[in-house]
C-alpha cells in the first residue's frame, strides 16, 4: 500500500462474519429494562409479542462473538465491505499534520448505516415465520431502511411517518412505497392510539412518540406481525459493530490505529458500531489514549445535558423503562434540520459506557455543523446528512488544535449517511436562514422533573 491512497478497501470476502457483542466485555452489568407498569425487569416472555426469539436472546447475550447468518451476509454484500476514506483535500485545506479518515456507510442503497440492521432484524423475523414488521420513522431514513430489508425477504412492511413530515418531505415517503412499503401518516386511523389521538386533536402535526405508539400497537394486535425498532437497543448496537470491526482490519492494513474516533449520536447506532470494537481494546488495557467523542447538536443534548436514569423510550409512556441518558420523555427539541438526532434517550450501552469514562461527549450549534458539511463537500465532494455533519465538525476542530499544537493525530468519524434527501436544510444553511438553537437549563429541569420514579 502506498502512502497516496485514498480508500483502503477491504475485499468481499474480508467481511467480517461474526458481530462483536460488547456485553460480554462490561466489568458491571447493564441495569436491565423494566416492565413499565410493575418496575419489575421484563421477562423474554413480555417482549415476544412484539420480538422474533433470536433478537430478544441477542438483546440479552453475553457471548462476544455472535455469528452473521450467511443469507445476511449475501445481502450485506450488496455494499459492503464500505471503504475507509483518507480526508486528503480537507486535511490540506485545513493545513493540519493531523491525518482524517472517515469510515462512508452512505453506500447502502437507503443511503445510510441503518440497513446494517434492518437486514438482520427482517431476516431473523422471516426465519420465524413472521410476515409483516411495522415500524414508526421521523425523516424516512428508518423507514426506508425497513421497507428496503423486508422486500428483500419478500415481507410486508406497514410504516408509520409522523405526520408532519409525510406531508413536508414526500421523497423518503416514495422511496419506501417503491419499495413495497405500506406508508401512513401518524396519527393515522389505523390503530386505537391514532384515532383517539384525531379525535382530541384534528389537526395534530404528530410526533415520533405517536408512531411508535401505532407501530406497537399495530404489532400486538396481529397475527405474524412484529414491531422492529432502528436505533437504541442492544441487538441493534450489536448489528452495526460490522462497522467498526471493518475499520478496525482496515486500519491493521494502514498499520495505523486511531487516537481520536467520533461520531453522530441519535439513538446511538452508528457510533457505537464504529466505536464498540475500539472500546473492546480499551477495556483490555489497550489504546486507552484514545479519545472516543460522541457528537449531538445543542438542541438535543442528551449525553452532555441529560441524567443517567430510568425513563421511558416514548413519549406515551408504553415502552420498557431504559436506564439510559434522557432529556425526559415529554422533552420536545427544536425542529433542526438533524431530524435522526431528536431523540430524548440514547443507547443504553452507549450511555453506560460514557457515564464510565470510556467515551465523552460534545455538542454543536447547526450553523456551525452546516459551516462543516459544506466545506467537506468542496473538498471531499460528498454531500453528507445533517446528522452525519455533526461528525464533520468535530473532526475538523480536532484537525485544527493537531495543527496549533503541531501533531500528527490519526483522526476518524464515522460518516452514517449521504445527504440528498436533505436539500431544503443545505439550501437554508446557503441562504443563511438557519437559526441556532440551545435548549434552555429550564425546560430540561421541567421534564426531567417529569420521570418516572424507580
Ligand atoms: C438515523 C441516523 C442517525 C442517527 O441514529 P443513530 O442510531 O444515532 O446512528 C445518524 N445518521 C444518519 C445518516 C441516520 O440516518
Amino acid at each position: 500500500m502506498t502512502m497516496e491512497e485514498t480508500k483502503t478497501i477491504l475485499d468481499e470476502n474480508e467481511i467480517p462474519k461474526k458481530w462483536y457483542n460488547i456485553q460480554a466485555d462490561l466489568k458491571t452489568q447493564l441495569d436491565p429494562p423494566l416492565n413499565p407498569q410493575t418496575k419489575e425487569p421484563i421477562t423474554p416472555e413480555e417482549l415476544k409479542a412484539i420480538f422474533p426469539k433470536e433478537l430478544i436472546k441477542q438483546e440479552m447475550s453475553r457471548e462476544r462473538y455472535i455469528q452473521i447468518p450467511e443469507e445476511v451476509l449475501e445481502v450485506y454484500k450488496l455494499w459492503r465491505p464500505t471503504p475507509l476514506y483518507r480526508a486528503r483535500r480537507l486535511e490540506k485545506a485545513l493545513k493540519t499534520p493531523a491525518k482524517i479518515y472517515y469510515k462512508w456507510e452512505g453506500v447502502s442503497p437507503p443511503g445510510s448505516h441503518k440497513p446494517n440492521t434492518a437486514v438482520a432484524q427482517a431476516y431473523y423475523n422471516m426465519k420465524e415465520g413472521v410476515e409483516r414488521l411495522t415500524t414508526e420513522t421521523g425523516a424516512g431514513q428508518w423507514g426506508s431502511a425497513l421497507a428496503f430489508a423486508t422486500s428483500i425477504f419478500d415481507m410486508d412492511c406497514t410504516v408509520y411517518m409522523v405526520k408532519c413530515s409525510y406531508e413536508q418531505k414526500p421523497y423518503r415517503r416514495v422511496l419506501m412505497e417503491t419499495w413495497g412499503a405500506n406508508v401512513f401518516p401518524s396519527p393515522s386511523t389505523q390503530t386505537e392510539v391514532g384515532k383517539k389521538i384525531l379525535e382530541t386533536h384534528p389537526n395534530t402535526t404528530g410526533s415520533l412518540g405517536i408512531a411508535i405508539s401505532e407501530a406497537v400497537e399495530d404489532a400486538a394486535t396481529h397475527e405474524n406481525t412484529n414491531y422492529s425498532l432502528g436505533s437504541v437497543l442492544n441487538h441493534v448496537m450489536l448489528h452495526q459493530t460490522i462497522i467498526g470491526l471493518e475499520m478496525k482490519k482496515q486500519f491493521e492494513a494502514l498499520d495505523d490505529y486511531p487516537d481520536i474516533i467520533c461520531g453522530c449520536v441519535g439513538g446511538g447506532s452508528n457510533f457505537s458500531g464504529a466505536a464498540f470494537p475500539f472500546i473492546e481494546d480499551k477495556i483490555q488495557g489497550e489504546h486507552r489514549d484514545t479519545r472516543i467523542v460522541s457528537c449531538e447538536p445543542m438542541a438535543c443534548p442528551t449525553l452532555t445535558k441529560g441524567e443517567y436514569r430510568y425513563d421511558f423510550g416514548d413519549s406515551a409512556g408504553l415502552t420498557p423503562l431504559l436506564k439510559m441518558y434522557t432529556l425526559g420523555h415529554n422533552f420536545v427539541p427544536p425542529a433542526i434540520h438533524a431530524g435522526g438526532l431528536r431523540y430524548h434517550g440514547d443507547s443504553p450501552l452507549l450511555s453506560k459506557l460514557t457515564r464510565e469514562g470510556y467515551m465523552e461527549a460534545i455538542a454543536y450549534y447547526q450553523n456551525e455543523v452546516f459551516e462543516a458539511a459544506k466545506l467537506f463537500a468542496q473538498t471531499e465532494g460528498i454531500l453528507v446528512a445533517p446528522e452525519a455533519a455533526h461528525a464533520v465538525r468535530a473532526a475538523i476542530d480536532f484537525a485544527k488544535i493537531c495543527k496549533q499544537k503541531n501533531e500528527q493525530k490519526t483522526i476518524v468519524f464515522a460518516n452514517s449517511g449521504h445527504g440528498f434527501f436533505d436539500l431544503a436544510a443545505y439550501d437554508a444553511y446557503n441562504a443563511n436562514k438557519l437559526q441556532d438553537y440551545e435548549h434552555p437549563k429550564e425546560l430540561i429541569l421541567k421534564s426531567l422533573k417529569e420521570l418516572p420514579a424507580v
